[in-house]
């Protein structure tokens, strides 16, 4: 049986930072946003036992058990008590390590396809709780579209679909590890929200205000990882100059804007071209 899944990346809208938990995670409220870009996943599942993968479109990613797929793959199976063979195929066009939640979506992608091929052991809830166990980002992943998360950002609270939001993003290749983020995020004298509030983040995305999203998106890493990634800085700035509201996605180092039309965004990446790495326009994914 062979079941081909899309993984979406996802940009965060809101990313506020709380105090370190005792076990160590730190408590995060953030609005994820599912947007068109997406890896393939495909699964061939026959008889027998063993995993094996093969990632095409990005030879940095592994292709073992130190891939987030391979172990969505082995925990579906180790907790369903199910036994298969499976061959994983992911054809990423998500840039790895950007802040976009690749790894987390290819292995939601799998979890969401043995879900289908088993014939529903998991109730779409049972799944977000098992997703929790393998990342903080692979329960929002499983569902998709915009959710408000807390908690580590396993606890998924599903946002009405927004007006479909133009973006572009630009990723530098400067790879910043999200433990380092964390780590900086104590040295770095505390958060400057310049006025910005969840709520008028929420707000403004419902009525689609540019304004209310230049005022009320907030992302607590930039201030300490910007200065460390002066190509994604430049980039932040070269996009705002463009017209775009922008930010910086997760723990960086993609930065993304949002544009008034596909039009205005199509327009600013003919201008970035030339001193982007990497650019794409992409929109809001909304599910069927
Ligand atoms: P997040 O936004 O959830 O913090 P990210 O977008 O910054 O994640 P990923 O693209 O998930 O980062 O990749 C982080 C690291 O995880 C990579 O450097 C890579 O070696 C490893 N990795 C494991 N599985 C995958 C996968 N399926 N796709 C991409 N990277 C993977």
């Amino acid at each position: 049986m062979r079941l081909t899944e899309q993984a979406y990346a996802k940009v965060n809208l809101w990313l506020s930072v709380g105090d370190k938990r005792p076990d160590g995670y730190h408590d995060v409220e953030t609005v994820m946003h599912t947007v068109s870009l997406c890896d393939t996943v495909a699964l061939e599942i026959s008889e027998g036992n063993g995993i094996s993968l093969a990632v095409t479109g990005d030879g940095s990613v592994p292709c073992d058990a130190r891939n987030l797929a391979w172990r969505a793959c082995e925990t579906f199976l180790r907790h369903s008590g199910r036994t298969a063979r499976v061959r994983i195929e992911i054809d990423k066009r998500i840039p790895a390590g950007g802040g976009l939640a690749g790894g987390s979506s290819d292995a939601a992608a799998v979890l969401r396809a043995l879900n289908r091929a088993f014939d529903s052991p998991y109730t779409p809830q049972q799944l977000m709780e098992l997703a929790a166990e393998l990342g903080s980002d692979v329960s929002f992943c499983v569902l998709g579209g915009t959710a408000l998360c807390r908690g580590r950002g396993e606890v998924v609270t599903a946002l009405e679909d927004p007006k479909p939001l133009h973006l572009l993003l630009a990723f530098s290749g400067e790879h910043v590890s999200t433990p380092d983020a964390y780590r900086l995020l104590d040295a770095d004298g505390g958060e400057e929200r310049g006025g910005a509030t969840l709520m008028g983040c929420l707000g403004a995305l419902q009525e689609g205000s540019m304004a209310g999203l230049e005022g009320h998106m907030y992302n607590r890493f930039e201030k300490s990882i910007l200065p460390t990634c002066p190509a994604a800085n430049a980039y932040r700035n070269a996009l705002a100059k463009a017209g775009g509201v922008s930010r910086m996605s997760g723990s960086g180092s993609t930065v993304f804007a949002i544009f008034e039309s596909e039009e205005r965004a199509l327009e600013a990446q003919k201008l970035l071209d030339f001193e982007v790495t990497y650019a794409i326009s992409v929109k809001s994914y909304f599910k069927k």
